[in-house]
């Protein structure tokens, strides 16, 4: 799987539609202070789910939308798309291309896309769980977080190791199988208390 290609238009900073293609080898966005290089990987954090305003430097989401400047007026829809190689089917779903879309409207309701159709979040956080991608890993690191993982807790340590390794999405599972058991034990125990009465 590879980046190809980001399309942000409307998001923060970006009051027009901006491709950036990803041609093979290394990429990098330089530019002066305040120029809109935080605000690219915000974009790319942004369509691959975050939800969290706040970690996009925001109050609140509809914040990313543009608004404006002494030239501009502000926007009402931000929209970002990011687009995969995906030849090598690493992400599990049937086309050699992977197209996740994200929009926002002033009024907050949002708008979530695989490949053009209408999905939920829930949808979009599934395709990159474990993928290396996902919300929590560590594909895309921010200023600062290098020291906050030197400085985390040996515990929190192993969580990123497990994201990365690609385990997390099995102890998901297995929490919810253990819940179910539980559930089916206290039932089971509910039962024999009700044969005990009925004999
Ligand atoms: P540095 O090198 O200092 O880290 P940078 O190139 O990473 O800077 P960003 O932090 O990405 O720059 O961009 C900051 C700019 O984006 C600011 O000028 C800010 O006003 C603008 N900006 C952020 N949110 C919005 C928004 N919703 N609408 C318009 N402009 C915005």
């Amino acid at each position: 799987m590879k980046l190809k290609s980001l399309v942000i238009n409307g998001f923060k900073s970006f009051a027009d539609k901006t491709e950036i293609n990803f041609q093979p080898g290394m990429t990098a966005i330089v530019g002066p202070n305040g120029s809109g290089k935080s605000n690219i990987i915000e974009a790319i954090r942004w369509v691959l789910g975050e939800q969290s305003a706040k970690s996009l430097r925001g109050g609140k989401m509809p914040d990313v939308i543009f608004a404006g400047s002494a030239a501009r007026a502000a926007l009402n829809r931000a929209e970002v798309l990011i687009t995969f190689d995906n030849h090598d089917r690493y992400l599990k779903i049937m086309s050699d291309e992977v197209t996740v879309a994200r929009r926002i409207y002033r009024d907050g309701n949002s708008e979530f896309l695989i490949n053009g159709k209408q999905v939920r979040l829930k949808d979009i956080i599934n395709l990159f769980i474990d993928t290396g991608l996902g919300r929590e890993s560590f594909s895309i690191i921010s200023q600062g977080r290098v020291e906050a993982i030197f400085n985390s807790k040996p515990q929190e340590r192993r969580t990123i190791i497990e994201e990365v390794a690609g385990v997390s999405k099995y102890k998901k599972e297995k929490q919810k199988a253990e819940d179910e058991l539980t559930e089916t034990e206290d039932h089971l125990e509910r039962i024999a208390d009700i044969i005990t009465e009925l004999e």
